[in-house]
């Protein structure tokens, strides 16, 4: 099959890159000729892991190309899918389409033969009316079949994600749609991954749905946390009672600084949007929204009350700035918050990611960003671990005190056991623990 994937960032250029994999024949396209050109000289602009290697295979194929060209690359192609960003509206939080609404406008002329046209954006119930309409609209010739095909790949696992999925979820209205997607997708049937078909607003809402709901589990493991802080209880043996039961699961239930990343924050505001606009409101998505950023707000807070209540003039370490390990994406990452609460109240902040560097210098002119973990000790009273890397898990707990001016860690991902730490001289405080401050 010939396709032409539109937006290539951490969703569309993996997706092609893959689709490139399965033997299709692919064009990635971006508006950035900063990326396409480094994506030309084989130069990958995000961190993924593998994803270079398979970059490369495919180029080398010649089953795979990039390029700035919208119009050499939509012509006699047999699907075009659509994976610009759809970030939160300034002000209101509803999905801004202005991305998708482009592309719609700029393929429609180009189209001249039948076209599966696939939105792989995630984007709100009715947006795909919307973009054939638009279609149309421009170009009342076009032979098009507009898709719903949500993604729901994680950063990190991104290639295992997408080629072994839980399932496929493939909306469509026109039924000429379904043999294509079928084809698009085939290699998959190796992997006996269900490809599920559905109408194209019960994909749209397939995609805010899931994401909502696995934001709503983390919220609750971490209102769960607090109150174990208070009542006495131990947060990690809570979620394991509670994970063990097979209708619960385990994953999603591990107490963190709050949730952020490209697409939970957003996506549950978008879903509150939607529900208000539809005069069906999600409540538990609009509580899960609000205890999220507060939950935010408030770990900064935590740290400066370990350490007795002011943190003015004193240097504060964090490990990890991506929003979750294996990834160098930054977009609404915890510890943006957690650093402005810290440097509001004085501290000055040494920050240590292993892949997050690049991203955040530009977000953090006020931190002092050092080349390994052991280094934001130096002279601080506390160190935060924000974002559990593996290689933040095995450290070496005494020279990371005898570098610092006091001995706290402050541990928002209970990656270490506090006997472990504490042995160390280092005082510990976990998330989600009986209170114990050191
Ligand atoms: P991104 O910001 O990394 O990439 C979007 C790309 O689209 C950018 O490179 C941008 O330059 C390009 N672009 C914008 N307008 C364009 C145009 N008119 N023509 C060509 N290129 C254009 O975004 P992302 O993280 O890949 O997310 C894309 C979509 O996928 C979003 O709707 C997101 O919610 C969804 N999604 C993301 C993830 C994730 O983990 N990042 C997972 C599932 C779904």
């Amino acid at each position: 099959m010939k396709i032409t994937v539109i937006g290539s960032g951490y969703v569309g250029l993996v997706s092609g890159v893959c689709f490139a994999d399965f033997g299709h024949s692919v064009t990635c396209v971006d508006k950035d000729a900063a990326k396409i050109a480094a994506l030309q000289s084989g130069i990958i602009p995000i961190y993924e892991p593998g994803l270079d290697q398979i970059v490369l295979a495919n180029v080398e194929a010649g089953r795979l190309q990039f390029t700035t060209a919208l119009a050499n690359a939509v012509a006699e192609v047999d699907v075009i899918f659509i994976a610009v960003g759809t970030p939160a509206r300034r002000g209101d939080g509803h999905a801004d389409l202005t991305y998708v609404y482009d592309v719609a406008r700029e393929i429609a002329p180009l189209i001249t033969r039948f076209t599966v046209v696939v939105t792989k954006s995630t984007v709100p119930v009715g947006t795909g009316d919307e973009v054939e309409r638009l279609i149309r609209s421009v170009n009342p010739e076009a032979d098009v079949a507009v898709v719903s095909n949500p993604e729901f790949l994680r950063e990190g696992a991104a290639i295992a994600d997408f080629k072994h999925p839980d399932r496929v979820v493939v909306g469509l209205q026109d039924e000429r749609a379904r043999s294509v997607m079928a084809e698009v997708y085939r290699p998959l049937n190796l992997n006996s991954s269900p490809l599920l078909f559905t109408s194209r607003r019960s994909a749209e809402l397939i995609k805010y749905g899931a994401n909502a709901f696995l934001a709503m589990k983390i919220t609750f493991i971490n209102e769960m946390a607090s109150l174990c802080e208070v009542a006495g209880g131990d947060v990690q043996e809570v979620a394991r009672g509670m994970g063990l039961d097979r209708r619960i699961g385990e994953k999603f239930l591990n107490a963190g600084p709050g949730f952020g990343g490209s697409c939970f924050p957003k996506d549950t505001q978008a879903l509150v949007q939607m529900g208000r606009e539809h005069a069906s409101p999600m409540r538990l998505v609009e509580a899960t929204v609000d205890v999220n950023v507060a939950r935010k707000g408030a770990m900064a807070k935590r740290v400066i009350a370990a350490c007795g209540g002011s943190v003015a003039g004193r240097t504060i370490g964090v490990l990890g700035l991506t929003f979750k390990p294996e990834t160098d994406d930054m977009r609404d990452a915890p510890s943006l918050d957690i650093i402005a609460g810290l440097e509001a109240a004085g501290a000055h902040v040494r920050a240590y990611d292993p892949k997050g560097m690049a991203a955040a210098r530009p977000l953090l002119p006020n931190v002092t960003l050092v080349d390994t973990a052991y280094e934001v000790a130096d002279g601080a009273s506390a160190v935060v671990l924000v974002t559990e890397w593996n290689e933040f898990r095995a450290l070496d707990l005494a020279q990371l005190k005898s570098r610092m001016s006091d001995g706290l860690l402050v541990d928002l991902r209970n990656v270490y056991r506090e006997a472990d730490v504490t042995k160390h001289g280092l005082g510990y405080l976990g998330l989600g623990k009986p209170r114990r401050l050191p």
